[in-house]
């Protein structure tokens, strides 16, 4: 059986006979999946992708909404693994960026983000406390 649809979270492929419910079976999302079918290739600037990938994370963050950031990070991350020698094309993915890139700067220094909606994904978001 062919894969028809791709989660938009955890972006795992599913056939029709297995993504029966409206929920993804492997990351529990209700977010509308995408079909497979529709991926298309574009030309672009970078720099454009940037502004699309960092004012639609903000926007997201803006709306205090997790599935909503989470996303728009992962649709990010996808586009960014595509060309591993480009900057991030959203803010949380330059922060990430940099603490890779001084990792005996960034923990616990003034580059850590303050405000828990910025956290990087691979993190926990900061506790009032930290
Ligand atoms: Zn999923």
């Amino acid at each position: 059986m062919n894969k028809t649809t791709r989660c938009t979270q955890c972006r795992e492929e599913f056939t029709d006979e297995e993504l029966t419910g409206s929920v993804c079976p492997v990351c529990g999302t209700s977010s509308v999946p995408m079909a497979i079918s529709e991926d298309v290739q574009v030309a672009i600037n970078w720099h454009e992708l940037r502004i699309l990938g960092m004012w639609a994370e903000n926007w997201a963050v803006s709306h205090d909404n997790a599935e909503m950031v989470k996303t728009v990070r992962t649709i990010a991350r996808q586009v960014e693994q595509q060309f591993p020698g480009k900057p991030s094309i959203t803010l949380s993915g330059e922060f990430r960026d940099l603490r890779e890139a001084l990792p005996d700067i960034a923990p616990g220094s003034s580059m850590q983000i303050s405000d828990p909606r910025f956290y990087v994904p691979s993190e926990q978001p900061p506790t009032e406390d930290s």
